[in-house]
């Protein structure tokens, strides 16, 4: 059986009578990792907006692992398990890439402790094994600051994991990196898929197509089509969208 871990229906945002959402249905499968795309202006950043209780609905209702987030502050939301990756890397420039992993790991502990008492020996074998999952063992102890920009998007990446959450939300991780930088951030959302949650939101068709099994297609704050990338890329609907014909 496929559990939903996450439930939409009829998701309306409403920002001066100007519809960003528009009776918006979505569903996905724990486990799953989507992608969404669609044309500036559709609704995506919204959409993750609500899901994050950044924005509130001013209809409709989305259901996290079956529990209504309606009016929950966003905080509440993040405790509930649902991480959020911003398009820019929010790192601590300062601080080493492990420590960044430490802290993001602690969230709830003092910041002082975390980086000045020694971890559990459970905290530092779960460190080991994000900073091989991002590939930055070697750059363990370097400073942020000193990472490119695609190892900083890893980082962060790594940063929402050290967070355990079930579903992870993630805003193009690869505008501005290069081939080589997009493909490692690709092969990571790949091998985190095999034990968590993804939304992916992509403007990279080469990215999407790496990535994908499932495409959900957004214009003008509804969902025009779902499908494997092969399919969304043929339905006459998404080119008129994309193309205008
Ligand atoms: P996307 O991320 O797909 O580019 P957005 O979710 O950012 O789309 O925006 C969808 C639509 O809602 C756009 O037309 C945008 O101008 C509008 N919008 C988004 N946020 C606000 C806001 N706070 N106030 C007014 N309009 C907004």
């Amino acid at each position: 059986m496929n559990e939903k871990i996450l439930e939409i229906e009829n998701l309306t945002v409403s920002f001066d009578g100007f519809k960003a959402l528009n009776q918006l249905n979505f569903s996905m499968n724990a486990g799953e990792l989507r992608v969404i795309i669609g044309p500036n202006g559709a609704g995506k950043t919204t959409f993750l907006d609500v899901i994050t209780g950044k924005v509130q609905p001013t209809e409709g209702r989305v259901l996290f692992e079956g529990r209504n987030l309606q009016r929950m502050p966003e905080h509440k939301i993040a405790r509930l398990g649902i991480g959020r990756k911003f398009q820019t890397p929010r790192v601590f420039l300062n601080l080493t890439v492990r420590e960044n992993l430490d802290l993001a790991g602690n969230r709830n502990k003092n910041v002082f402790s975390t980086l000045f008492n020694r971890s559990s020996s459970t905290e530092n074998r779960n460190v080991a094994g994000l900073l091989e999952t991002i590939g930055l063992e070697a750059k363990a102890n370097l400073k942020a600051a000193l990472l490119s920009h695609g190892e900083k998007q890893r980082l962060e990446i790594g940063m929402l994991v050290a967070q355990s959450p079930n579903l992870l939300l993630v805003d193009e991780p690869v505008a501005g990196l290069t081939d080589e930088e997009t493909e490692n951030v690709g092969n990571l959302l790949l091998a985190l898929s095999k034990d968590h949650s993804i939304i992916v939101i992509e403007h990279d068709m080469e990215f999407v197509r790496q990535i994908a099994r499932q495409v959900t297609v957004l214009h003008q704050g509804s969902v025009l089509c779902e499908g494997s990338m092969d399919e969304v890329q043929n339905d006459p609907r998404v080119i008129e969208v994309y193309l205008g014909r």
